[in-house]
């Protein structure tokens, strides 16, 4: 079965998928993005996914492509005709196309959309998360808008690339002050020796995950403790636990920080039950 990718309003062949030479996304990284865990046929929390994606459209002043209606019946589309059940499904917006110039293009330029479905094997993210991932620290080189989602992510390949090459699966970044921000790719925890459960503030340097703000949910009602606060990197090595959160890897738990074990060397039992708690705490949509 041929993969099927939506560009622009029509659905066509993934190997044909193609945005135009002037499009911003492609020029300028002038564009936003959503992924969202597809999940035994249901779509994880797609309301928030939503909400986020209109919050960085606003932010960098562009469009919805459609009707946020629309932009849903076609994620379903996209992962039915990829017969995803278990995979991720991808969605980016971009200020559209026009004649290369920093300037915001004419009004009247529609924003370009794409949209693309994939499957994943949960027996091998399983077996990832029995066993841990390995994190490496790198430098905190982004602009201070990481709030926003955007498509805008060399930084992030460069940290992950780093990560990979040092035989790590995900990048820390550290700011200035020693302090953990989050991950290339994920947001970053621990816990505590004392058992508490410790992630930045959504505030600033991070992107507010929906997969943290779902795990921040269980963890108050598993009446576990809390602190929303900066950790360093140094208390990171010192902890019991780690582990890092997003709708690709769910919580997923590290057992080693730049080549340093934490803990037991083994997933932690807290990031280990919030993984199994985790799909009771979702809005699941039916594809
Ligand atoms: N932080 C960054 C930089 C990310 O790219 C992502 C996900 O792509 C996350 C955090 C986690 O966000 P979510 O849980 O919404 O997937």
């Amino acid at each position: 079965m041929s993969r099927i990718a939506y560009v622009n309003g029509q659905y066509v062949r993934h190997g044909d998928a193609a945005v135009h030479v002037e499009d911003r996304g492609y020029q300028f990284a002038d564009g936003v993005y959503e992924v969202c865990e597809v999940w035994q046929g249901n779509i994880v929390d797609m309301p928030r996914h939503l909400d986020r994606l209109n919050r960085s459209l606003t932010e960098l002043r562009i469009d919805w492509p459609m009707s946020r209606a629309a932009v849903e019946f076609v994620l379903r589309q996209v992962i039915r005709r990829n017969r995803v059940r278990n995979g991720l499904v991808y969605i980016q917006v971009t200020r559209g196309v026009s004649r290369r110039d920093h300037y915001f293009p004419p009004e009247d330029v529609a924003p370009s959309i794409v949209v693309t479905a994939r499957s994943s094997n949960p027996d091998a993210a399983r077996a990832q998360a029995e066993q841990g991932i390995a994190v490496v620290s790198y430098p905190e080189n982004r602009w201070p808008r990481v709030d926003i989602k955007t498509i805008a992510l060399l930084p992030n390949v460069l940290a992950k690339q780093h990560a990979k090459e040092q035989g790590g699966k995900e990048a820390w970044y550290v700011d200035s002050n020693g302090y953990v921000t989050e991950g290339g790719s994920t947001n970053a925890w621990i816990v505590t020796k004392d058992g508490a459960v410790v992630t930045r503030a959504a505030e600033s340097g991070i992107l507010r995950g929906i997969t943290r703000t779902v795990v921040l949910e269980l963890i108050e009602k598993e009446g576990l403790t809390f602190e929303e606060r900066p950790f360093s990197l140094e208390e990171a090595l010192e902890a019991k636990e780690a582990f890092v959160t997003a709708a690709s890897t769910v919580v997923m738990p590290v057992t080693r920080v730049d080549g340093r074990i934490i803990g037991n060397g083994h997933p932690g039992t807290v990031a280990t039950r919030l993984r199994e708690l985790f799909r009771t705490a979702t809005d699941l949509q039916a594809v």
